[in-house]
């Protein structure tokens, strides 16, 4: 009989040597939905914090909108990507470069007072396991800013009625258009969202100009004008292909004991102190490596 793995995880989309960031971003014209994206967090985001966890840094694009947070963790699946965001934002004090698995995060539990998730569940297979390891990493009253495509957008429902789309957008289960590409609906986005203790606060609705035609014939200025003052409408309805949910840890949460940061993300206990080389784990004895000003938590490095 074939052996199991241990726990079996989800699917990662990895980025590892894309260069996601001149396509999607650099090149393509996107500047209508970059700058869409920077209001709302505007709107979002605390005033300030010491600690804010990253998830999906990517090259680090929205990073220096984080101006308030003393420290931000960029955390990404791809290292070369955060390599990109370390090029960018450079290696001070200030920024800290993970490479993990958002289902097996390694922090201690209830570190951050912040964390943001943007254009990330999107490629997410299994996204109340990613949030359930998120909750954790947070601390009581931290404020937690995710976005996700919402599969009940506009353009989804003038298909499904026209029959140019077999799939309903008004069924909770999350839809797979493309292999590792997921829309959620808004309502089993809150769901999940409540069942992990999370208090919903404030929700926009984003980016509904996103399509070639619009984006071609109306000025980027108007554009995001108007779609400025549609975010607000998010709080009674959300047909935007884009939604920003702001909410607050509420319920328990461990804390965090004697200064620790990192824990091992085989066994889950805490590691030691941010140090040079690798990081040992006393309890399992798997060793993370600390490479250019990257931590490596994707595999443990091998015996030395
Ligand atoms: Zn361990």
């Amino acid at each position: 009989m074939p052996t199991e793995p241990e726990q079996t995880l989800p699917r990662v989309c990895d980025y590892e040597g894309s260069d996601y960031q001149t396509r999607f971003w650099d090149e393509a014209d996107r500047a209508y939905e970059d700058q869409v994206e920077a209001i709302a967090l505007k709107r979002l985001l605390p005033s300030g914090g010491s600690l804010m966890l990253e998830v999906g840094a990517g090259a680090g694009r929205n990073t220096p909108r984080y101006q308030g947070f003393e420290r931000v963790v960029l955390m990404d699946y791809s290292l070369t990507q955060l390599q990109q965001a370390q090029e960018r934002l450079g290696r001070g004090d200030r920024f800290i470069y993970v490479a993990a698995d958002v289902y097996r995060l390694p922090f201690v539990a209830g570190l951050f007072d912040a964390a943001t998730m943007i254009r990330v569940l999107h490629h997410m297979e299994d996204a109340p396991r990613a949030l359930t390891q998120i909750r954790e990493a947070l601390q009581t009253e931290a404020i937690f800013i995710l976005e996700f495509a919402n599969k009940l957008n506009l353009k989804a429902i003038l298909r499904y009625f026209t029959r140019r789309q077999d799939w309903s957008p008004f069924s909770l289960e999350p839809i797979e258009f493309i292999d590792m590409n997921f829309n959620f609906h808004p309502k089993a986005v809150r769901q999940t969202l409540k069942r992990l203790d999370f208090k919903i606060e404030r929700q926009l609705a984003a980016s509904y100009f996103r399509l070639d035609a619009i984006k071609r014939m109306a000025p980027l200025r108007l554009l995001v004008g108007f779609d400025s003052l549609l975010q607000y409408t998010g709080g009674l309805f959300q047909f935007s292909p884009s939604v920003f949910v702001r909410s607050l840890a509420t319920g328990g949460s461990s804390g965090v004991k004697g200064g620790a940061f990192f824990r091992c993300p085989a066994c889950r206990k805490a590691l030691p102190g941010m140090g040079n080389g690798y990081l040992a784990c006393g309890a399992c004895g798997s060793r993370w490596g600390i490479e250019d000003g990257i931590y490596n938590f994707k595999k443990p490095i091998g015996d030395l």
